[in-house]
Formats: C-alpha cells, structure tokens, sequence
C-alpha cells in the first residue's frame, strides 16, 4: 500500500495539527518545562472561565446524552436571531468557528478557485482553502499593519471566488474602520463571497469597529463568523456561527454535517447568551489587564499595535524568540509570531488582573537581559 499515492494531490499542502509549547494545555506545559506553576497567555482564553449559568445548563444537558441533538440548533439560532436582529434562516451553528470556515471553503472552493487572505490573519483560512485544492492568494499588510483592502481589490480576478477577512484581526488586534469596510464590500464583485471572521466581536469597543452583521440584508455576498471560544468562554464545547442571507445560509447547510453542534455546547451557549453578567465581567477584566499591559509597554518605550481584542502584539525590540524562551523558563508562555515573519514581536493574551500584575513585572524584568 503506497498511501502517498492514496491520499488526495492536496496533502501536500495539508499539516497535521502539532502543538508546539504555546498550543499545550496548561498540564502538558508544565510537564514539558518541569514547573510546577504555568501561565498559558498563548490562545486567547477567557481566563475568567465559563458562566456559571452555562455550566449549570450544561450539567443537566449531560443527562440527555443518550439522545442526539437538535441538528439546527433551533434555540440557539433563535437566541443568536433575536439578539443581532436577523432571523432564525440568517442563522447556522458549527462546531467551533474553524468548522464554519471548513464549510465556507467546502460550498465555495473548486481547486481553479482563489481565496484572497491578509498575509497576516488567522491560518485557518488558508489550511481549508489548501484542503479543498484551491489557491490562497496572499495580500500585504498597511504600513501599520492593518488589513489592506486596496491590496485586497487589486488581487481579484476572474477566479477568485472568497475573500477572507477577521475583525478585529487576529494576530494583530486592529479593526478595519466600518466606512471603509462598507465602501469595499460595494466594490467587491456579487460572485465574490466575503467572510468576516468576527471572534473578537464581543471584545471591540473602540474607535471604528462595527460589526458587519447589520451589512447582511444588503448584501448577499456577506457571510460573519463569530464564536462561543473567546468572551463566552467555552473554547473546549466547540460551537461557533455564522451569520448571511437565507440563501446563503440554505448553501452552507448542504454541507453542514447533520449533528455537528453537540448537545452540551447547546446548552452552554445558549444559557451564555442570557448571561450579560458574565459578558460585562470578561470585558472588564479585559480592559483592566490591557491597560496594565499597555502602559508598561509605553513606559518601557516599546511600540504596540492598539488591540480591539484580548490580546496585544508587541514589539519587542529584540529577537522574538529569545524573549519567548526566557518568558517560557518563567513559566509564563505568550504567542511567537516568526510564521508571520515578525521577528521581533510577541501576542501576550490579556490574563487574569493578578496574572497580568505579575506578568508585567517578569516580562520587564526578562527585557532588561
Ligand atoms: C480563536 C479563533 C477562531 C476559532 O474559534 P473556534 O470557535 O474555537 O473554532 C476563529 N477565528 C479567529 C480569528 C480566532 O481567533
């Protein structure tokens, strides 16, 4: 059996999942550096961890195992309608946002097909875009780092066929201004579908951000990612959803595996979504340690880019690298970005406020090396 001549021409282009240090849960971290106390500023978690109402709801779902779930989601899809104005038809859940990118490039992407990605964005667009044979085209970021869009139209052609987008970005943490977003997506042809991937939605607050779900009804090529990962803290359930016009959601579904949400993720996120407590407190604790954060950086005089996100990239100033090993030794593991070719900057998740407190004094302890 040659299973390189089995496996489909894509693989590749395909690469396993390996979990370097920063991708570890934090018991295999501490194993692997032999501490005894680690702090994962890595993934972009809520480290306030789950409501206590989701968790609840979550318990008496495990009862129900035995049965399988609602396939749609119905009560969560309702809840996400009524709360973003849509309709139940505007709505489709998915096992975590990275299935629902899955499944755009599986409706969407032939193997002739373009897929248009910021260079410096979320993986994922580029891993599904490889699974299903098409070809990523890759655009430079602004002077600033922002994304692009001038670049981004400049690069259509006859196959591009998807535009992924993610606001705020990650790595980046900066948000395309809302009027200059609007103003492209009336320039990008009808046959062109642009995903915004809104994870970070909940956590932008500042200047310019606005969400891209109220451009739905009026364009039929608007399709929003979000997910129950980050503010709403349930990461390791797995649910996600994307927001589009009826039609576009009815494609999606096509594909959609029949029972890809389980049950207990249902029930948590749907319980999460009534819980404004939890929201308002993951925000604060947010804001607390990236002002912490950032006004460390600005006294020890290094250049940040201003984060709509619960995460800041920073520069360093020196070998990125190094300064990850030397946080690593210290037990506190941040985000490399050397894949991106920054070689001298760090994504530092927003912790707890004790943890930020103490993180800011070992990383400049760390910088002054
Ligand atoms: C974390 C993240 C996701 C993945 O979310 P899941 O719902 O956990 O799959 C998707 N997109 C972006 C930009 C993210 O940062």
């Amino acid at each position: 059996m040659k299973l390189d001549q089995m496996v489909r021409s894509v693989y590749p282009n395909l690469t396993p999942y390996t979990c370097s240090l920063a991708d570890l849960p934090v018991e295999e971290m501490k194993q692997a550096l032999g501490l005894e106390q680690v702090y994962k500023l890595s993934f972009n978690e809520n480290p306030l961890g789950p409501s206590s109402k989701a968790l609840n709801a979550m318990q008496q779902a495990l009862s129900q195992l035995n049965l399988y779930p609602s396939s749609s989601g119905e009560a969560v899809q309702g809840k996400i309608a009524e709360k973003e104005g849509v309709l139940p038809e505007n709505v489709i859940l998915s096992n975590g946002a990275d299935e629902m990118i899955i499944l755009v490039a599986q409706t969407f992407l032939e193997p002739e097909d373009e897929a248009i990605i910021p260079e410096i964005c979320f993986v994922q667009y580029m891993a599904s875009t490889y699974l299903m044979g098409a070809t990523p085209v890759f655009t430079p970021m602004k002077a600033d780092l922002g994304i692009d869009l001038k670049a981004i139209l400049q690069k259509i052609t006859e196959k591009t066929k998807v535009i992924f987008l993610c606001n705020p970005n990650n790595p980046t943490g900066t948000v395309i201004p809302a009027d200059e977003l609007q103003a492209f997506i009336k320039q990008v042809p009808e046959n062109v579908l642009v995903v915004i991937d809104e994870a970070y939605h909940e956590f932008a607050d500042g200047d310019g951000y606005r969400s891209s779900v109220e451009l739905v009804s009026d364009f039929a090529n608007v399709f929003v990612i979000r997910t129950f990962s980050k503010i709403y803290s349930l990461a390791a359930a797995r649910i996600g959803y994307g927001i589009g016009q009826a039609a576009l959601v009815d494609a999606i579904n096509h594909v959609r595996p029949p029972f890809n949400v389980n049950s207990i993720a249902q029930a948590g996120a749907l319980a999460s979504l009534d819980d404004a407590e939890h929201v308002a407190e993951s925000r604060r604790i947010n804001q607390f340690g990236k002002q912490l954060l950032c006004k460390t950086l600005d006294e020890l005089g290094l250049s940040y880019l201003s984060s709509q996100a619960n995460f800041v990239c920073v520069n360093t100033g020196k070998d990125g690298q190094e300064v990850f090993d030397r946080l690593a030794e210290r037990g506190w593991i941040v985000r490399k970005l050397t894949g991106y070719g920054l070689n001298s900057s760090l994504r530092i998740s927003i912790g707890r406020p004790e943890e930020m407190e103490a993180f800011v004094e070992v990383f400049k302890e760390v910088l002054s090396k």
